[in-house]
């Protein structure tokens, strides 16, 4: 039976931000993972960079395991990675390899004990495992898992694949071999990173819901690097190599890199809202940077909704390439309306109620001039709830403009993610019960367009099967059973409560 290794980190000051006293209004990542199997260098320093890039990914926590022969050590910690790890405690962090993770909760409350890369001790000896995605069958992958007598520490999809993999281990087989077995009981999103005594691992899971790259560091020898992204990669000067693909594990060891097929039908359902809207702009997908992908949404979005005004502005930062895109596909002059506040990051304190109903502005704010008598097209990525468009739209007239009209580089968001994306339930997503006219004038708007499905799948140029669009059609790729459909519901509720108390 396995026990699970404690942390060496201290975890003191884990601060109480769970989110829910004021919930952003946009669909929120879930995390960021890297690897790197890198013997002499100092892996520690190259996998914090790694997840400074991935920041993005996941604000919560962060959490670095490097690998020194059998043993492991680990520091994780509530906070930013630039909060979590200074040169002192990643100078305890020596070894050949790294596995880091950054998260923004999607299931597990956000407490410490739920940050990753999550330790199992086994036979042969520890794994730590980081996890982007989220799993739909945690129901039977619990009980399978309690009756192999095992004992879970957090609340997490992800400790339960590391147990997994473990109990496999336990079982008698080697690790490639544990794996495997495990990722047969897991069902829904999965990119993985695993940290081995012998090895470093990489898996997507069959619909490949989650990005993974593979890059590689140096030539002689070779090293191999694991990152959610391409900028996760560039940042430490690692070439892009390839994908990991879907259904595909990369075993890396001392003899290289050897792939394994494990999923008798892999077929790829990449999220499409990493290409819309998550992932950083500079990275690459489908061999193209995301900032091409978003100019070109916004050129289709002009070609779908063209109205006659006298600027486009974006709502910053993602809005932007896909207002730039409008701008030169109409021909009305592309300006900067909007300017954010680009070093606040996540605060802790929430401003009181009547700070926010004096209308505190904490991250964009209007540039007067550019906006005053002007006929505006605001170009966003995605409206969630509502809430904040009805802000900045308010901000907007305030400044001065003359019209205000929204464009929207994806289609209506009227389901919630279930692999792995922080979207509101149902009932709080504003598409889901309003029409867009109705949506126009709760929000402010003289007039407003989503870009069409076909439109959105068209930009990528690619086989439009091969990317998930449920939170737009309701169409899971990956079947979610009701009972995780229903307590994704009452998760909300209990937020609201939280968010109300
Ligand atoms: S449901 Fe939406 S956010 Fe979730 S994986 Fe599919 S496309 Fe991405």
């Amino acid at each position: 039976m396995m026990h699970h290794q404690p942390l060496s980190s201290d975890h003191h000051s884990a601060q109480s931000n769970d989110g829910a006293t004021q919930r952003p209004d946009k669909p929120e990542e879930a995390c960021g993972v890297f690897g790197v199997y890198a013997p002499g260098e100092d892996v520690a320093k190259l996998t914090y960079f790694g997840l400074y890039a991935l920041q993005h990914r996941g604000q919560e926590s962060a959490g670095i395991a490097t690998f020194e022969g059998d043993k492991v050590h680990l520091h994780k910690n509530m906070g930013l990675v630039s909060q979590v790890f200074n040169e002192t405690i990643l100078s305890e962090l020596p070894g050949d390899m790294g596995v880091g993770h950054t998260r923004y909760s999607t299931t597990g409350s956000s407490r410490i004990a739920n940050a990753q890369p999550a330790l199992v001790e086994t036979r042969l000896g520890p794994l730590a495992l980081a996890h982007n995605g989220n799993l739909v069958n945690t129901v039977e992958l619990r009980e399978h898992l309690l009756k192999l007598d095992c004992n879970f520490e957090t609340t997490t999809d992800s400790e339960m694949i590391a147990i997994a993999i473990g109990a496999e281990v336990d079982s008698g087989k080697s690790w490639l071999e544990a794996a495997i077995s495990a990722f047969g009981h897991c069902s829904g999103a999965y990119s993985l990173v695993i940290g081995t005594p012998v090895g470093l691992m990489g898996v997507r899971d069959p619909h490949g819901v989650r990005p993974l790259v593979i890059g590689t560091l140096g030539t002689t020898p070779q090293r191999y690097v694991l990152a959610s992204e391409t900028c996760g990669l560039d940042i430490i000067g690692a070439e892009y190599l390839r994908d990991v693909e879907p259904g595909e594990l990369v075993w890396i060891t001392e003899e290289g890199m050897a792939s394994f097929h494990w999923s008798p039908k892999p077929e790829r359902k990449l999220c499409i809202f990493e290409m819309i809207y998550f992932a950083r702009p500079d990275s690459i997908m489908s061999d193209e940077t995301l900032y091409s992908y978003r100019l070109q949404l916004g050129r289709q979005l002009a070609q779908e909704s063209f109205v006659d005004a006298d600027i486009v502005i974006g709502v910053p930062d993602s809005g932007i390439p896909a207002a730039i895109g409008f701008s030169q596909s109409s021909g009305i002059t592309y300006a900067e309306g909007l300017i954010k506040n680009r070093y606040v990051g996540r605060t802790f304190i929430q401003p009181t109620q009547s700070m926010r109903e004096s209308g505190i502005r904490m991250k964009l704010n209007p540039l007067k001039d550019v906006l005053a008598g002007k006929r505006v097209v605001i170009v966003d990525d995605s409206i969630v709830r509502g809430t904040t468009s009805r802000k900045i739209v308010k901000a907007l007239r305030d400044a001065g403009a003359a019209e205000v009209h929204m464009r929207i580089s994806s289609p209506p968001v009227t389901h919630p993610c279930f692999y792995g994306i922080d979207t509101d339930s149902q009932d709080q997503l504003i598409a889901a019960t309003k029409s867009v006219e109705e949506i126009a004038m709760q929000i402010g708007v003289d007039s407003l367009a989503y870009l069409s499905w076909e439109g959105m799948l068209k930009a990528t140029g690619e086989d439009p099967n091969s990317f998930c669009t449920a939170c737009f059609t309701g169409n899971y790729p990956i079947a979610v059973p009701e009972l995780i459909k229903r307590s994704k519901l009452m998760l909300e509720k209990e937020k609201e409560i939280v968010v109300t108390a």
